[in-house]
């Protein structure tokens, strides 16, 4: 092990995503001053960000200004951002181990869990984050059809994207029209007739994974009341034993703002969000698309550690629905040539450093931070300490002694027009973005985003 590259010493870092991990862990190993750190940024996309750009909500515009961070990193020194770039196709793992120190890959969770009961793959029935992608225009679902000539329409799961997907649904299309929305989205929700999102719960209001603000949105949209039923609301042993536990507020916040709703009553607005607890789907019925859903009623067990669990009762209900969007997690994929823990949905690693099986060996110079490290959980910012903690192994093997790599800073790019890859730069998307938000601005929209890779190519 040699201690310097041939690239004047400094270590070389890839990161493949560049989403908030990627982001988080480039400014944190831009900052060091011993060792020196270039990093090259990669994503399949042109465009950065990942989930701030294709997750976040349009009518969440607030969240998204976290991109100005981001930015500081992207002008930083010995910083290039490579979009367009599919690790797996474009590069693979000997030409990464050629050119950097080390790989760390940020590619979050881009699939859905499955619910695993029958009738899931019914016309109508989608996973959530096909329609989080849809609206938000990203290019591999803009060809996507959703069926808004529907009345009624459930949500499986009680976490904060089922809270997007049903304001989406139900949010009043002015409202809409001034957030960058995708426009075929805009369209469609303009022609939609649904009148009513079911929000299903397997649990109770009190361990509903939802946070405060977006519960309190839903009830304050304009034209639709958020109805929830009093007697859903009433704590059992298990949840009252759960809300002294808990250690922050949120959870029980959550049941006061639900209280408040439920003595509203019905209300008188067209459209209604109905939030449902101690109910799983166990069957989605129907010939070709779904027309109801089959529910059981749950009551709720804490085992020994404390966890709080749904336990089926036999009673059923049904619920004549006809669209279907199961919400209850995303899920990691595999990257090629790269270790998998099909299980937990994200690549096995020890503190960040990908191990050859869960529990298993470290792998050297490779590296996993935010979603695919540890799960889809926490908030945008929860990625900066996860990242931070991978960076600080990435720099104790470094100054344990690093590969010589006989590449220098020029070579990469001449492999990617060797192989006939059209890189985007960051100027590259700067001028993308100006387009968006000038082409917004003509809307009333903060952007109006290209949706197709085609489309972004041929602006540049
Ligand atoms: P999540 O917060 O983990 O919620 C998943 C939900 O699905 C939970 O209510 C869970 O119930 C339920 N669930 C899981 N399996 C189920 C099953 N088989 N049947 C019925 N329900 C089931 O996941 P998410 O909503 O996808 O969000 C991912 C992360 O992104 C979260 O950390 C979230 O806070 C964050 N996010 C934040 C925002 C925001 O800040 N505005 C917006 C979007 C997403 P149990 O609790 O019973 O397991």
């Amino acid at each position: 092990m040699a201690e310097a590259s041939q690239s004047g010493g400094a270590l070389r870092v890839a990161i493949f995503g560049s989403g908030p991990a990627g982001f988080y862990a480039a400014e944190e190993l831009l900052k060091q001053a011993a060792p020196l750190v270039e990093v090259d940024l990669f994503d399949r996309l042109p465009t950065p960000y990942g989930l701030v750009r294709g997750g976040v909500a349009p009518d969440h515009q607030k969240i998204k200004t976290v991109i100005k961070l981001y930015e500081k990193t992207a002008g930083r020194p010995r910083f290039r951002f490579f979009g367009n770039v599919a690790f797996g196709q474009d590069l693979k793992l000997a030409d990464v181990f050629a050119h950097y120190h080390h790989a760390l890959f940020c590619t979050g969770a881009e699939t859905d869990r499955r619910m695993g009961i029958p009738g899931e793959d019914l016309e109508n029935s989608h996973p959530a984050t096909t329609f989080v992608g849809w609206y938000n225009g990203h290019p591999d679902y803009r060809n996507l059809r959703f069926d808004l000539s529907v009345e009624r329409v459930a949500v499986i799961g009680n976490g904060n994207v089922a809270m997007d997907v049903a304001r989406i649904l139900a949010k009043p299309i002015a409202e809409l029209a001034k957030t960058d929305i995708a426009d075929y989205a805009l369209e469609a929700l303009k022609q939609s007739r649904v009148r009513e999102v079911f929000l299903l719960g397997r649990r109770g209001p009190a361990q509903a994974a939802f946070t405060n603000p977006e519960i309190r949105e839903l009830g304050e949209m304009e034209g639709v009341d958020l109805v929830v039923r009093p007697e859903e609301l009433e704590l059992d042993p298990a949840s009252q034993a759960f809300l002294a536990a808990a250690e922050e507020p949120t959870y029980k916040r959550n049941v006061e703002i639900l209280k408040e709703q439920a003595a509203k009553g019905e209300g008188s607005h067209p459209r209604k969000v109905r939030a449902r607890f101690f109910v799983s789907p166990v069957v989605l019925h129907g010939s070709k698309q779904v027309e109801g859903i089959r529910l059981e009623r749950n009551r709720l067990e804490q085992d020994a550690k404390g966890a709080v669990k749904a336990v089926g009762t036999g009673l059923f209900e049904e619920l004549p629905i006809q669209m279907v969007f199961r919400s209850i997690g995303y899920k990691g994929v595999a990257m090629p040539e790269l270790p998998f823990d099909d299980r937990g949905g994200v690549i096995p690693n020890a503190g960040g450093r990908i191990t050859n099986s869960p529990g298993g060996q470290p792998l050297p110079r490779l590296y996993v931070a935010g979603w695919i490290k540890r799960g889809p959980s926490g908030v945008i910012g929860t990625n900066k300490q996860d990242a931070i903690a991978t960076v600080n192994a990435m720099l104790e093997d470094a100054r344990a002694g690093l590969p010589a790599i006989a590449s220098t800073p020029d070579a990469l790019p001449a492999l990617l027009r060797q192989r006939g890859v059209r890189p985007v730069s960051f100027a590259d998307w700067k001028r993308l973005d100006e387009l968006e938000v000038a082409n917004g601005k003509a809307k009333g929209k903060p952007r109006e985003k290209f949706t197709s890779v085609e489309a972004m190519l041929a602006a540049l």
